[in-house]
């Protein structure tokens, strides 16, 4: 029998407010969403949240799953992303994508561990391709990849207007976002070209460039790091009154704020103030990716590796720091990037979407239990995951 849970008395943020409610998941979907519901001990397991908020599972769009970076030589490749540590932020659902190195890192090995995490509880998707022009593919194109590989829902992170990017022309960028949207279309997928927005003079200007140049819409463009400094946030607010989806990344060091980046939280609350639409806006984490802080003179400053926690911790600190409202900060962390995805059962709470869902206090705004696909990964406070060889 399937595996049934009863959450009691939650404040339910789909992210639209629903007021207190109780939830039933059945197996890894949600059953139903009402009042006074009940369930005798021996059917299932019943949670009383006691007013927490019930907030959908975040949706993580970027993650270096199978690590990445290396900028400071071999010796700075980053680790794998550890799911335990996916779970503990509530974030239960990932797309992996490569990066900088697409020579030692390379697309078989992303998609083992795209399948590892799924088989480990954590939604896992990845894109093809990675930083490089041509594009590098698992089965030979883009086109295949997405239509004949499940977990595969669009390419990149393709970079531009970057010193690391292979500097594509506008015909390169329309010719690959048109294979990704026809096998998006063909497949039912999302099929999203997300790019890599680089610190030079272009912004997105190769963007803008290649939907004039073709019938392409430019939402099937994501492009992230928008709030790498104010000029590009600028754009990006451009980029999203002109139909757009932008997004901005929540890991960061000190030494990258002082060179003009923006936390996520406050370029959400710059664009908002700027008229952007809060429904195009997303975060993502760029987890395991390495942060690297280059001089005017291109010479590597310093490198750490990206956190998954940093997504709760930028939407925490959009609510509380910056005041923006709770639902438009929380959809930049869940509905919204499962619709740029083309996610359909993930970043909402309802009736028959996957039980991905995290319990969250309201005094202190910290993750109780965190449910994935009907399963408690971490629960009152203590991670629940264990591993293929845990002791
Ligand atoms: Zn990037």
């Amino acid at each position: 029998m399937s595996r049934i849970t009863l959450i009691k008395n939650a404040h339910v943020f789909a992210p639209r407010d629903l007021g207190v409610c109780d939830v039933l998941i059945a197996g890894d979907k949600i059953e139903k969403i009402d009042h006074g519901l009940s369930l005798p001990a021996e059917i299932g397991q019943t949670v009383d949240a006691d007013g927490a908020w019930l907030i959908p599972g975040l949706v993580d769009s970027l993650v270096h799953i199978s690590g990445g970076g290396g900028e400071g030589g071999f010796a700075s490749r980053t680790p794998e992303l550890d799911p335990r540590e996916a779970f503990a932020s509530g974030v239960t659902t990932v797309v992996g994508v490569l990066g900088t190195d697409a020579t030692t890192r390379t697309l078989n090995e992303l998609y083992g561990k795209a399948r590892a995490l799924d088989a480990q509880g954590l939604s896992c998707y990845m894109h093809s391709g990675s930083y490089q022009f041509p594009v590098n593919t698992l089965t030979g194109s883009v086109r295949t990849d997405i239509m004949l590989v499940d977990c595969i829902i669009g390419v990149g992170e393709l970079a531009i207007s970057d010193h690391r990017s292979s500097h594509p022309s506008i015909a390169e960028l329309v010719r690959v976002a048109a294979d990704a949207r026809v096998a998006g279309l063909l497949s039912g997928k999302g099929g999203v070209i997300s790019i890599h927005v680089g610190g030079c003079s272009g912004r997105l200007q190769p963007l803008f460039d290649a939907v004039a140049a073709s019938d392409i819409p430019i939402s099937q463009f994501y492009p992230t790091h928008l709030n790498r400094n104010l000029d590009l946030l600028q754009h990006g607010v451009e980029f999203a009154n002109a139909g757009g989806f932008i997004d901005f990344t929540t890991s960061t060091t000190p030494e990258i704020l002082a060179t003009g980046e923006l936390r996520a939280s406050e370029a959400l609350r710059v664009a908002l103030e700027a008229g952007a639409p809060a429904d195009r806006i997303t975060f993502s984490s760029d987890a395991q990716g390495s942060m690297t802080n280059f001089c005017d003179n291109g010479a590597l400053q310093d490198i750490e590796v990206g956190s998954v926690a940093s997504l709760f911790d930028e939407f925490r600190r959009a609510v509380r720091e910056e005041n923006i409202d709770f639902i438009a900060a929380l959809s930049a962390v869940s509905a919204n990037p499962a619709r740029v995805l083309g996610l359909r059962h993930k970043g909402t709470i309802a009736v028959g979407q996957d039980a991905d869902l995290s319990l969250v206090d309201r005094d202190c705004f910290e993750i109780r239990h965190v449910m994935a696909r009907g399963k408690w990964q971490f629960f009152d406070g203590r991670n629940q995951f264990r591993g293929a060889f845990a002791k």
